[in-house]
């Protein structure tokens, strides 16, 4: 499984399913956000994981299932069971790693077996990963896992376009690897390593307050087993969760109950076409608060907004609002996705064949 074909995956309602499988962590980055370090232990209780990746069936499950952390590959042997399982039922399985274990350039028998259970490995990589390991030898990991016939993407997360840093780290991926390993550009925002796939904050285009939100399509397993509605560390770290964002938990819940919730919630339906400023624009009484992410979490105390959502999003009406606004995401494309929600100018590097020059800023954005 290719990058594209799994961030193409990322606006389809329950296309996957997101699963943090430790918060700890061997590195001690400056711009974590998941509070990741070896001092923290807090994981999914791993019985109930497998009994929830094990309640997929092949007609009920999602595509994908992209384990995160903190740091995936400490545990590589239930890496390895969990990837066995949902394949069993016809799922695809992908993990980002920080590469804690590529200092020398080697990979580890255990931590290799683990990678080539998946169906595509992605290295997170970035000024402050490289502090702890360098890029040569991460470079030399990753040659090694392509050579087992893994595919492979980088996840550069980086200050903005013009980040030195970024220019340098593209030029020696393609150097390496020509145009062989796509790449994922994020920027640093106050987020999680489950978002570095897209974040959380996209503007309106053309200053609508209509801007759907492509992460309230997957469902995410927390660190302590709650089911979120979307990868926002906000969202996954705050107890409780906003009732309108929490799917259940893997002790109680199986993934067709999971999913049933997320694809018949009329606002996370609403979330996903219109975003959440639109939902206040239409039915608060009073101006939403600051903030894309915040104006969603503020939904739980808008009574009136949730009232409006149900009447016109908990029929079919709703139902079909969702799959066009989906629909239309994935026909777009993933770098299209990705200029929205990712570093726009080198949107493009998503797509293995794709790798060229940055495109400018203007002609890249739509902001
Ligand atoms: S940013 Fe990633 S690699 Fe760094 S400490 Fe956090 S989880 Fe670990
Ligand atoms: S807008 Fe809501 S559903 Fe979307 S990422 Fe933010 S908190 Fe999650």
């Amino acid at each position: 499984m290719e990058l594209a074909e799994l961030i193409g995956l990322r606006p389809v309602p329950c296309g996957g399913l997101l699963v943090a499988l430790t918060r700890r962590c061997p590195m001690s980055c400056a711009h974590c956000s998941t509070g990741s370090s070896l001092s923290v232990s807090e994981q999914p209780e791993p019985e109930r994981l497998l009994r929830f990746i094990g309640s997929f069936g092949t007609e009920n499950r999602p595509e994908v299932v992209m384990l995160t952390g903190g740091e995936p590959l400490l545990l590589p042997e239930p890496v390895a069971g969990l990837a066995a399982l949902a394949r069993a039922a016809g799922s695809r399985v992908a993990l980002i790693s920080g590469m804690f274990f590529a200092r020398g350039g080697r990979v580890p028998d255990r931590i290799m077996r683990a990678i080539t259970a998946l169906d595509h490995f992605s290295a997170s990589m970035d000024v402050h990963h490289e502090r702890e390991v360098p890029r040569e030898d991460v470079l030399r990991a990753l040659r090694a896992v392509l050579d087992e016939g893994i595919p492979v993407s980088v996840h550069l997360t980086v200050s903005g376009p013009d980040d030195p840093y970024l220019m340098d780290a593209v030029a020696d991926v393609r150097r390496v690897f020509g145009g062989r390993v796509p790449m994922l550009v994020n920027e640093v925002r106050p987020l999680g390593r489950a978002a570095h796939h897209v974040r959380a904050t996209p503007p309106g285009p053309d200053g609508s307050l209509a801007s759907p939100c492509a992460l309230a399509a997957w469902p995410v397993v927390a660190f302590d087993g709650t089911v979120a509605a979307c990868c926002n560390q906000w969202t996954v770290d705050r107890r409780p969760v906003p009732p309108h964002l929490r799917l259940g938990h893997i002790a109680d819940d199986d993934w067709p109950t999971v999913r049933e919730r997320s694809l018949g919630s009329p606002v996370l339906r609403m979330l996903r076409a219109v975003g959440p400023r639109r939902l206040h624009g239409r039915y608060a009484s009073s101006p939403a608060p600051a903030g894309y992410c915040g104006s969603c979490h503020a939904l739980a105390d808008r009574p009136e907004v949730l009232a409006g959502a149900a009447r016109e999003a908990g029929g079919r009406v709703g139902e079909l609002l969702d799959r066009i606004s989906a629909d239309e995401q994935r026909a777009a494309g993933p770098a299209a996705l990705v200029r929205r929600l990712g570093c726009a100018p080198y949107a493009h590097l998503v797509e293995s064949d794709a790798v060229h020059e940055p495109v400018p800023a203007e002609e890249g954005s739509h902001r």
